[in-house]
Protein backbone atom coordinates (compact mmCIF):
# COMPACT_ATOMS: atom_id res chain seq x y z
CA UNK A 1 0.00 0.00 0.00
CA UNK A 2 1.27 3.48 -0.91
CA UNK A 3 2.59 5.80 1.50
CA UNK A 4 0.29 8.91 1.56
CA UNK A 5 1.67 11.90 3.74
CA UNK A 6 -1.12 13.79 5.20
CA UNK A 7 -1.54 17.47 4.09
CA UNK A 8 -3.54 19.69 5.69
CA UNK A 9 -4.32 22.92 3.23
CA UNK A 10 -5.59 26.64 3.91
CA UNK A 11 -7.70 28.24 1.79
CA UNK A 12 -7.68 32.09 2.85
CA UNK A 13 -9.94 32.66 0.12
CA UNK A 14 -10.61 36.70 -0.20
CA UNK A 15 -9.51 37.45 3.41
CA UNK A 16 -6.90 39.33 4.71
CA UNK A 17 -4.46 42.25 3.89
CA UNK A 18 -0.37 41.83 4.18
CA UNK A 19 -0.04 42.60 7.93
CA UNK A 20 -2.77 39.58 8.59
CA UNK A 21 -1.42 37.64 5.84
CA UNK A 22 2.53 37.74 7.16
CA UNK A 23 1.21 37.43 11.27
CA UNK A 24 -0.42 34.32 10.08
CA UNK A 25 2.03 32.55 8.38
CA UNK A 26 4.95 33.36 10.35
CA UNK A 27 2.86 32.15 13.24
CA UNK A 28 2.24 29.07 11.85
CA UNK A 29 6.16 28.59 10.30
CA UNK A 30 7.33 29.37 13.97
CA UNK A 31 5.56 26.45 15.54
CA UNK A 32 6.34 24.16 12.58
CA UNK A 33 9.81 25.31 13.45
CA UNK A 34 9.38 24.78 17.14
CA UNK A 35 7.43 21.32 16.64
CA UNK A 36 10.44 19.38 15.18
CA UNK A 37 9.50 16.44 13.42
CA UNK A 38 5.45 16.28 12.50
CA UNK A 39 3.53 14.06 11.03
CA UNK A 40 1.79 16.27 8.26
CA UNK A 41 2.76 18.92 5.42
CA UNK A 42 1.44 22.44 6.12
CA UNK A 43 0.04 24.50 3.54
CA UNK A 44 -1.20 28.14 3.14
CA UNK A 45 -2.82 29.31 0.26
CA UNK A 46 -3.21 33.30 0.26
CA UNK A 47 -4.99 35.36 -2.13
CA UNK A 48 -2.46 36.77 -5.53
CA UNK A 49 -1.60 39.87 -3.86
CA UNK A 50 -0.11 38.05 -0.37
CA UNK A 51 1.89 35.17 -2.09
CA UNK A 52 5.21 37.12 -2.86
CA UNK A 53 5.50 39.00 0.45
CA UNK A 54 4.42 35.49 2.56
CA UNK A 55 6.47 33.46 0.30
CA UNK A 56 8.99 35.78 1.33
CA UNK A 57 8.37 35.33 4.95
CA UNK A 58 8.26 31.74 5.41
CA UNK A 59 11.14 30.95 2.09
CA UNK A 60 13.30 29.24 5.58
CA UNK A 61 10.32 27.27 7.01
CA UNK A 62 8.75 23.93 6.37
CA UNK A 63 5.70 26.10 5.74
CA UNK A 64 4.63 25.68 2.42
CA UNK A 65 2.58 27.85 0.21
CA UNK A 66 0.20 27.40 -2.76
CA UNK A 67 -2.36 29.41 -4.80
CA UNK A 68 -6.31 29.67 -5.05
CA UNK A 69 -6.40 28.70 -8.80
CA UNK A 70 -4.43 30.14 -12.28
CA UNK A 71 -4.58 30.84 -15.33
CA UNK A 72 -4.27 28.21 -18.80
CA UNK A 73 -1.90 30.08 -20.68
CA UNK A 74 1.31 30.62 -19.11
CA UNK A 75 2.19 34.15 -20.46
CA UNK A 76 0.80 37.32 -22.62
CA UNK A 77 -2.67 39.33 -23.01
CA UNK A 78 -4.77 38.21 -20.55
CA UNK A 79 -5.97 40.86 -18.24
CA UNK A 80 -6.80 39.51 -14.97
CA UNK A 81 -5.45 35.94 -15.18
CA UNK A 82 -2.52 34.46 -12.99
CA UNK A 83 0.06 32.18 -14.14
CA UNK A 84 1.34 28.69 -13.03
CA UNK A 85 5.11 30.12 -14.47
CA UNK A 86 4.43 33.34 -11.64
CA UNK A 87 3.15 31.18 -9.24
CA UNK A 88 6.27 29.47 -9.28
CA UNK A 89 7.77 32.48 -9.10
CA UNK A 90 6.33 33.55 -5.71
CA UNK A 91 7.22 30.39 -4.17
CA UNK A 92 4.46 28.47 -4.62
CA UNK A 93 4.68 24.43 -4.65
CA UNK A 94 0.73 23.81 -5.05
CA UNK A 95 -2.28 25.73 -6.55
CA UNK A 96 -6.22 25.20 -5.75
CA UNK A 97 -8.13 24.26 -9.44
CA UNK A 98 -12.14 23.97 -9.31
CA UNK A 99 -12.80 25.39 -6.14
CA UNK A 100 -16.67 25.14 -5.78
CA UNK A 101 -16.88 29.17 -5.45
CA UNK A 102 -14.96 29.04 -8.47
CA UNK A 103 -17.41 26.64 -10.40
CA UNK A 104 -19.90 28.53 -9.48
CA UNK A 105 -18.94 32.28 -8.84
CA UNK A 106 -16.92 31.96 -12.35
CA UNK A 107 -18.80 29.38 -14.39
CA UNK A 108 -16.08 27.60 -14.40
CA UNK A 109 -16.71 23.29 -15.79
CA UNK A 110 -14.29 20.10 -15.42
CA UNK A 111 -12.60 21.28 -19.07
CA UNK A 112 -11.03 24.30 -17.83
CA UNK A 113 -10.31 23.09 -14.59
CA UNK A 114 -8.49 20.09 -16.41
CA UNK A 115 -6.63 22.54 -18.13
CA UNK A 116 -5.82 24.72 -15.24
CA UNK A 117 -4.36 21.74 -13.71
CA UNK A 118 -2.34 20.86 -16.41
CA UNK A 119 -1.23 24.35 -16.56
CA UNK A 120 0.08 23.91 -13.65
CA UNK A 121 1.94 20.67 -13.65
CA UNK A 122 3.34 22.26 -17.29
CA UNK A 123 5.32 24.30 -14.17
CA UNK A 124 5.55 21.84 -11.55
CA UNK A 125 3.04 22.84 -9.47
CA UNK A 126 1.09 19.67 -7.16
CA UNK A 127 -2.63 20.79 -8.21
CA UNK A 128 -5.29 21.03 -6.08
CA UNK A 129 -8.29 19.90 -7.53
CA UNK A 130 -11.86 20.19 -6.17
CA UNK A 131 -14.48 17.65 -6.52
CA UNK A 132 -17.95 17.66 -4.82
CA UNK A 133 -21.62 17.54 -4.79
CA UNK A 134 -24.46 20.21 -3.84
CA UNK A 135 -27.67 19.49 -1.34
CA UNK A 136 -29.61 18.66 -3.82
CA UNK A 137 -27.50 16.74 -6.02
CA UNK A 138 -26.85 14.47 -2.69
CA UNK A 139 -30.50 14.64 -1.79
CA UNK A 140 -31.31 13.04 -5.22
CA UNK A 141 -28.67 10.04 -4.62
CA UNK A 142 -26.60 11.45 -7.58
CA UNK A 143 -23.52 12.85 -4.83
CA UNK A 144 -21.02 9.30 -6.35
CA UNK A 145 -22.29 10.33 -10.43
CA UNK A 146 -21.41 14.11 -10.10
CA UNK A 147 -18.27 13.32 -8.38
CA UNK A 148 -17.42 10.78 -10.83
CA UNK A 149 -18.44 12.99 -13.40
CA UNK A 150 -16.23 15.80 -12.01
CA UNK A 151 -12.86 13.34 -11.76
CA UNK A 152 -13.13 12.20 -15.06
CA UNK A 153 -13.21 15.63 -16.23
CA UNK A 154 -11.09 17.66 -14.18
CA UNK A 155 -8.34 15.43 -13.97
CA UNK A 156 -5.66 15.94 -16.91
CA UNK A 157 -3.75 13.48 -18.83
CA UNK A 158 -0.53 12.82 -17.10
CA UNK A 159 -1.86 13.41 -13.60
CA UNK A 160 0.05 11.29 -10.83
CA UNK A 161 0.32 10.57 -7.47
CA UNK A 162 2.97 13.02 -7.30
CA UNK A 163 1.25 15.98 -9.21
CA UNK A 164 -2.26 15.73 -8.39
CA UNK A 165 -4.30 15.45 -4.77
CA UNK A 166 -8.08 15.32 -5.22
CA UNK A 167 -10.09 17.20 -2.63
CA UNK A 168 -13.51 16.09 -2.10
CA UNK A 169 -15.70 19.56 -0.87
CA UNK A 170 -19.72 18.45 -0.60
CA UNK A 171 -21.04 22.08 -1.78
CA UNK A 172 -23.09 22.18 1.12
CA UNK A 173 -20.52 21.60 3.75
CA UNK A 174 -18.20 24.37 2.95
CA UNK A 175 -19.08 27.58 5.15
CA UNK A 176 -21.90 26.43 6.38
CA UNK A 177 -20.96 24.48 9.66
CA UNK A 178 -22.63 21.59 8.47
CA UNK A 179 -20.17 18.69 8.01
CA UNK A 180 -20.55 15.40 5.90
CA UNK A 181 -20.64 12.46 8.83
CA UNK A 182 -17.65 10.39 9.12
CA UNK A 183 -19.67 7.50 7.20
CA UNK A 184 -20.42 9.79 4.35
CA UNK A 185 -16.95 10.89 4.22
CA UNK A 186 -15.94 6.89 4.34
CA UNK A 187 -18.12 6.15 1.36
CA UNK A 188 -17.36 9.09 -0.70
CA UNK A 189 -13.26 8.92 -0.57
CA UNK A 190 -13.93 4.78 -1.24
CA UNK A 191 -15.45 5.95 -4.34
CA UNK A 192 -12.90 8.87 -5.20
CA UNK A 193 -10.06 6.14 -4.98
CA UNK A 194 -11.74 3.20 -6.24
CA UNK A 195 -12.60 5.84 -9.52
CA UNK A 196 -8.82 7.48 -9.60
CA UNK A 197 -7.57 3.98 -10.15
CA UNK A 198 -7.42 3.69 -14.29
CA UNK A 199 -7.52 7.26 -14.32
CA UNK A 200 -4.02 8.97 -12.70
CA UNK A 201 -0.70 6.62 -12.76
CA UNK A 202 -0.06 5.09 -9.21
CA UNK A 203 -3.41 5.99 -7.75
CA UNK A 204 -3.08 4.15 -4.66
CA UNK A 205 -0.50 7.51 -4.24
CA UNK A 206 -3.14 10.35 -4.56
CA UNK A 207 -3.86 12.41 -1.60
CA UNK A 208 -7.29 12.55 -1.17
CA UNK A 209 -8.22 15.54 1.30
CA UNK A 210 -11.95 16.32 2.78
CA UNK A 211 -13.11 19.71 3.34
CA UNK A 212 -15.75 21.46 4.61
CA UNK A 213 -16.30 22.91 7.58
CA UNK A 214 -13.28 20.81 9.44
CA UNK A 215 -12.30 22.52 12.69
CA UNK A 216 -10.51 21.84 16.08
CA UNK A 217 -13.43 19.76 17.11
CA UNK A 218 -14.24 17.49 14.40
CA UNK A 219 -10.39 17.43 13.14
CA UNK A 220 -9.55 14.05 14.64
CA UNK A 221 -12.92 12.29 14.12
CA UNK A 222 -12.63 12.86 10.27
CA UNK A 223 -9.05 12.58 9.82
CA UNK A 224 -9.36 9.09 11.02
CA UNK A 225 -11.72 8.13 8.05
CA UNK A 226 -9.73 5.35 6.01
CA UNK A 227 -8.91 7.53 2.81
CA UNK A 228 -8.47 10.63 4.04
CA UNK A 229 -5.49 12.11 3.71
CA UNK A 230 -5.57 15.60 5.00
CA UNK A 231 -8.22 18.25 5.40
CA UNK A 232 -8.82 21.67 2.94
CA UNK A 233 -9.66 24.08 5.32
CA UNK A 234 -11.48 26.94 4.94
CA UNK A 235 -12.56 29.97 8.09
CA UNK A 236 -10.54 27.87 10.53
CA UNK A 237 -7.52 28.51 8.67
CA UNK A 238 -7.40 31.98 9.15
CA UNK A 239 -6.68 31.39 13.27
CA UNK A 240 -3.75 30.24 13.95
CA UNK A 241 -4.70 28.43 17.04
CA UNK A 242 -7.33 26.43 15.17
CA UNK A 243 -5.63 25.78 11.94
CA UNK A 244 -2.57 24.17 14.12
CA UNK A 245 -5.10 22.32 16.78
CA UNK A 246 -6.45 20.46 13.08
CA UNK A 247 -3.02 19.89 12.03
CA UNK A 248 -2.31 18.57 15.71
CA UNK A 249 -5.23 16.21 15.60
CA UNK A 250 -3.91 13.76 12.56
C1 LIG B 1 -13.02 25.62 1.60
O1 LIG B 1 -13.18 26.77 1.27
O2 LIG B 1 -12.34 24.88 0.88
C2 LIG B 1 -13.65 25.15 2.84
C3 LIG B 1 -13.64 23.87 3.08
O3 LIG B 1 -14.19 26.10 3.66
P1 LIG B 1 -14.70 25.89 5.18
O4 LIG B 1 -13.64 25.10 5.90
O5 LIG B 1 -14.87 27.26 5.73
O6 LIG B 1 -15.98 25.12 5.11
Amino acid sequence: MAQRRTLIAGNWKMNGRRADGLALASDLAGRLKGAGEVPFELLVCPPFPLLFPVGEAISDSPLLLGAQDCAVKQHGAHTGDVSAQMLVDAGCRFVIVGHSERRQDHAEGDALIAAKAAAAHAEGLIAIVCVGETEAERDAGQANAVVSRQLAGSLPAGATAANTVVAYEPVWAIGTGKTATPQDVADMHAHIRAELAGKVDAADGVRILYGGSVKPGNAAELMAVPNVDGALVGGASLKADDFWAIAASC
